[in-house]
């Protein structure tokens, strides 16, 4: 059992430390967002996780976890200490490192204890963790030697602790073995393969891994936007493709592209990270770009239908950039819902669960429903822009008895064309034919 701290209560950083908890470990979790630690003293979960807010509860319970603002209280007893504060993008697509290094100072101000181990498991670019290393000894306020080690994230929101208890490998970079042992064993219980590797290595891996299954996501929708051209299907190809245990299935889900605060952001970044060393990242420049342009796919052919958008009622189906998250950080609705309001166009969206975060971004300019029943009242048009299980499972007769037109545009595949065929719908989907 270890004494640690983890700095940074967001979706990585609680499922850190709720997890890390629930297999022994004493966790005391600091966050600068006062609002955000009374909630959780009081046992409620800040995000939407499934399942995190039980676990938080019990290990409360059990004593083992507990959550502060003060960085001196967290810091005081812990012998190892988590970074998973965010790292944003800058304006020119760099990964903003300000929190992480407010968050080194912060350690450095308060740390008590001497080999103290620093674990970053926030995305950073390559070098950072040297740079942390750095920030922190040269604000230290009590002479204590201090390692730091790159631990690098994998989990997906959504499914947060299933990931951190059943993730294909948790990737350990230190240049000082006897920190590594320390890390590896603090994990060891979550019985995943561990990979030890040096420092840059790991944080290497974070971006080469984001940016592959990037490009994966991109090359299927380019293979899409073909297949409607030449007559193919693309759930067929993806699925004939996918029996290549070479290529392997996941990932091969054609859409409206990408979203979410990972993907978007850690692309961009590794083309800064690349470009930093005169290197030009074409093929990853070009997953960026045909991503941007799926994203508003469906206002695309919906104007290609129409001709104009002026005056027409859309419903906006899903508002979170995937399922089972609140998180709307760079989801293709955001984008979606502005260019439907510049084309005229009247927007009511649902999500069960988005909602509250995307007023935050989109605001008043189109209207939130309550229920898909409310949304689809009346539209015009109907656009599928997160493949909820209520979403995807809504039975077709509905688009039939709501809409003033059942017209449908599905940017996730969620209806078999068979199935739709049997309907009076007018259905465009992603690298698929119509049903008109
Ligand atoms: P987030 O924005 O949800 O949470 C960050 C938290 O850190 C916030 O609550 C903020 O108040 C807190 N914070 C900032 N500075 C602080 C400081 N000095 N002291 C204490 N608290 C501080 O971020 P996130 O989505 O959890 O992502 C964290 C990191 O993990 C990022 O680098 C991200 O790229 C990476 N990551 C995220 C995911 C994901 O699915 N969200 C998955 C893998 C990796």
């Amino acid at each position: 059992m270890k004494k640690i701290a983890v700095v940074g209560t967001g979706y990585v950083g609680l499922a850190t430390g709720v997890c890390l908890s629930e297999i022994g470990h004493d966790v005391t979790c600091v966050d600068v967002d006062e609002q955000k630690v009374q909630r959780m003293k009081e046992g409620i979960l800040p995000i939407y996780e499934p399942g995190l807010e039980e676990l938080m509860k019990k290990n409360m319970e059990d004593g083992r976890l507990r959550f502060t603002t003060s960085h001196k209280e967290a810091f005081a007893e812990a012998e190892v200490i988590y970074i998973a504060v965010g790292t944003p993008q800058k304006e020119d697509g760099s990964a903003d490192l300000r929190f992480v290094e407010q968050a080194a100072k912060d350690i450095a101000e308060n740390v008590e204890r001497d080999h103290v181990i620093i674990v970053t498991k926030s995305t950073v670019p390559v070098g950072t963790n040297h740079k942390v290393k750095q920030w922190i000894e040269a604000n230290l306020k009590k002479k204590v030697e201090v390692d730091v080690v790159s631990n690098p994230e994998f989990l997906r929101e959504g499914s947060a602790i299933y990931d951190t208890f059943h993730g294909d490998r948790i990737v350990i970079g230190a240049e000082n073995e006897q920190a590594a042992a320390v890390i590896e064993e603090i994990n060891r219980p979550f019985g995943i393969p561990i990979f030890k590797t040096d420092i840059r290595s790991a944080e290497m891996i974070k971006y080469a891994s984001n940016a592959f299954l990037a490009t994966k996501i991109s090359f299927i929708n380019e293979i899409a936007n073909i297949c409607e051209k030449v007559g193919a299907d693309v759930e067929d190809v993806a699925y004939g493709m996918g029996l290549d245990s070479r290529i392997g299935p996941q990932f091969l889900r054609a859409g409206i592209g990408y979203g979410g605060s990972c993907f978007p952001k850690d692309t961009k970044a590794l083309v800064q990270i690349a470009g930093n060393v005169d290197h030009q990242f074409e093929l990853l420049e070009a997953v960026i770009h045909v991503n941007n342009r799926q994203q508003v796919k469906l206002v695309e052919k919906a104007r290609k239908r129409f001709g104009s958008l002026q005056g027409k009622k859309v419903a906006m189906l899903g508002l979170a950039f995937k399922p089972n998250t609140d998180d709307i950080r760079e989801a293709a609705s955001i984008v979606i819902a502005e260019e439907l309001v510049k084309e005229g166009a009247s927007v009511v969206a649902y999500d069960p669960i988005a909602t509250e975060n995307a007023k935050r971004v989109i605001g008043d300019k189109i209207d939130y429903a309550c229920s898909i029943e409310d949304a689809l009242r009346d539209a015009d048009i109907a656009m599928i822009v997160t493949e909820w299980e209520q979403i995807k499972t809504l039975p077709l007769d509905t688009f039939e008895k709501l809409m003033k037109t059942p017209i449908v545009f599905d940017g996730r595949n969620c209806y078999a064309i068979e199935e739709v065929v049997k309907h009076d719908i007018e259905y465009h989907s992603i690298g698929r034919a119509s049903v008109l």
